[in-house]
């Protein structure tokens, strides 16, 4: 148990918190559509004496607190993410959601939460001098408002010298925190690959250009990306998540067509330019030696989240001493999810941590619909946030 003074401080008003995220659970908005959630932020920023820039991508805002002796020109952003999931929670105890087919089921309750409460604890305290800046996103999971933050000019309204970010992890037990050196996340990008060949009778197989046969030359090659175009140390993912043979439903008719739709996730640009170029090549010339066609759509989604190694060395500095050092942990695997704070990690150093909170044994994974957020963590998360503040902005001796 942290005896860290920013979580003990936090613990004071546990409770009150608890209910913030519970409420707010129980009132999932999706992307952009995150109005009671900023008007509950909103509302509790003011309460804190914070002063409240809101309407930026729509939904998103920003909280500005000046430490002891008001603003000296040093800096610094916390981020957390506002919105649901479009999916159906499954759930049955009192804080479920109430919105049909809206769920928060990553946990961006618990962030905003936790972003509140450092926020609350930083106004009343001001051990800091400088200038903190809360940072609370719209639309994470899509299409990421965190980039339209900072084309509607994040940075040069609120700039912050480096930033922080959040995610509750239920891989790892409550007290314990993860933070990587370098890539965090991954690049997330879509691609969708169509065969068009010649349908026809499939007991008549040399009248045709059969689009199926094609698409599984096609997705076994697909293989080889990953495992003989990318350096054997780098890493990297291609995966084919959808065949759609939909065209023909009847075994003896073989479709005109066959669609494919898959994803590929990298952390570092020049990787992420091979594997688009490879799928692209390998469609087309497999599609060519059958004598039929491909089509390649080919969206780049989120960049890699990465880490700046100066910050997340601070970071993970200020974790020890909140957490404890055993419950540090630095040599954990990056994850090839994808995160939209990785536009801000483009515009600032900074870093994105992975807080404990467990549940994940018990069937609660991320994007699972009977996932909750463990309102346990919500004082050592807050408290964490907040250390950052006063480590990175420390009250002149
Ligand atoms: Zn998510
Ligand atoms: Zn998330």
């Amino acid at each position: 148990m942290s005896k860290h003074p920013a979580v003990e401080a936090v613990r004071g008003f546990h409770a009150d918190l608890t209910g913030i995220r519970r409420d707010i659970h129980a009132h999932p908005e999706p992307g952009f559509e995150e109005n009671r959630t900023a008007q509950i932020v909103a509302e509790r920023l003011e309460s804190f004496g914070i002063e409240v820039h809101r309407g930026i991508a729509k939904t998103g805002l920003v909280g500005v607190l000046h430490g002891r002796g008001g603003p000296n020109g040093r800096t610094i952003g916390l981020r957390a993410d506002m919105d649901c999931l479009r999916m159906t929670e499954a759930n049955t105890f009192a804080h479920r959601s109430t919105y049909h087919g809206l769920m928060h089921g990553c946990g961006h309750d618990g962030h905003t939460t936790m972003l509140l409460g450092a926020a609350r604890y930083l106004a009343a305290t001001r051990r800091f001098e400088g200038t903190a800046y809360f940072i609370f996103q719209p639309a994470e999971e899509g299409p990421g408002g965190g980039a339209v933050m900072i084309e509607e000019g994040l940075f040069e309204r609120f700039p912050a010298e480096r930033i922080f970010g959040l995610h509750n992890w239920p891989e790892l037990p409550p007290g314990k925190i993860a933070i990587v050196d370098g890539p965090a996340m991954a690049a997330c990008d879509e691609f969708r690959i169509a065969i068009k060949g010649r349908g026809g009778h499939a007991a008549k197989p040399h009248h045709l250009k059969d689009p199926v046969l094609i698409a599984a030359h096609l997705i076994t090659a697909l293989q080889s990306v990953v495992s003989r175009n990318v350096h054997p140390l780098d890493s990297a993912v291609v995966s084919i998540a959808q065949v759609d043979t939909s065209g023909s439903t009847a075994f003896n008719v073989i479709p005109e067509r066959v669609g494919m739709l898959g994803t590929a996730r990298t952390f570092r640009p020049g990787t992420r330019d091979t594997v688009e170029e490879r799928i692209k090549r390998l469609a087309h010339s497999i599609a060519e030696a059958f004598d039929a066609e491909a089509e390649v759509q080919y969206a780049r989604g989120y960049p890699a989240t990465v880490n700046d190694t100066a910050q997340a060395a601070f970071a993970t500095d200020v974790a020890r001493k909140v957490f404890g050092s055993d419950n540090v942990l630095t040599d954990v695997f990056p994850t090839m999810g994808g995160e939209d704070f990785a536009y801000m990690l483009e515009k600032r150093p900074g870093a994105y941590c992975w807080l404990g909170q467990g549940d994940g044994g018990a069937g609660r994974m991320l994007h699972t619909a009977r996932y909750d957020f463990n309102d346990e963590v919500l004082p050592l998360g807050a408290g964490f946030l907040a250390a950052l503040v006063e480590e990175a902005l420390p009250v002149a001796k």
